[in-house]
């Protein structure tokens, strides 16, 4: 199991860095996506066309990249009520969080991921998740994931461990790390084939890639591009 590793590949720039990283360290690896409803469902597509570029373009990565699994949580989009999984305007709640949140979606998805690890004998869970640029959610904090690491491995008798290898780095960093792991080609690929809108807008093509420009997501994403650029030309 040592070298083997799951990765939680959504389609989006986060999670495609993240597969990157992991494909650098480990001997196998594996990805997983969750189908919940989202309104971005384009992602579900990406997440395809992401694997296929790997195979295709990059060979140090393409014997060590293995099967992909796809599970079905309709449930989660029946229950949650937010701007992510009903057609709702994105706003900010009275907490502070955007209704964008979906309440216990990351810790659905490691439970799931670590059930299908479990199975496949795949000892690290990776995640794209950050708690340095990104929308106040309380799944995508470092201590929720440690904390969610220690029950799963309780509750399943086994030693996984969950890595979050863009915790501490903002959305500029996450791009000069893309461009560390994988180039100018692999930049490329996160432009071209990785999707991060909530709107699931892809007619439109940026700089940094499709989108409607203006949810938070595109937000996030482009000021962090623009941020990578400017710090590339000091
Ligand atoms: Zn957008």
């Amino acid at each position: 199991m040592m070298d083997r590793a799951l990765v939680l590949l959504s389609g989006g720039q986060d999670s495609t860095v993240c597969l990157a990283w992991a494909l650098e360290r480990f001997e196998t690896v594996e990805t997983i996506g969750f189908d919940y409803g989202q309104r971005h469902r384009v992602e579900m597509t990406c997440r395809i066309a992401i694997r296929s570029a790997i195979r295709r373009d990059f060979p140090r990565w393409a014997d060590r990249l293995g099967c992909d699994h796809v599970l079905d949580l309709g449930v989660l989009g029946t229950i949650s009520d937010t701007a992510l999984t009903q057609d709702a305007a994105i706003a900010f709640n009275a907490n502070g969080l955007p209704n964008t949140f979906v309440p216990g979606r990351n810790l659905l998805f490691f439970q799931f991921a670590a059930a299908v690890a479990y199975r496949r004998s795949l000892k690290h869970l990776v995640g794209g998740m950050c708690e340095t640029d990104y929308s106040g959610y309380p799944d995508c904090r470092d201590d929720t994931l440690k904390a969610l690491q220690v029950a799963i491995n309780l509750g399943m008798d086994r030693r996984f461990v969950i890595h979050t290898p863009l915790m501490w780095r903002d959305k500029a960093a996450t791009w000069k790390m893309g461009f560390e792991l994988g180039g100018a080609p692999f930049e490329a690929l996160t432009i071209d084939e990785t999707h991060t809108c909530y709107l699931g807008e892809r007619s439109r093509k940026h700089a940094w890639g499709f989108g409607c420009g203006t949810c938070p997501a595109c937000e996030l994403r482009s000021a962090g591009y623009n941020r990578y650029r400017a710090e590339g030309d000091r």
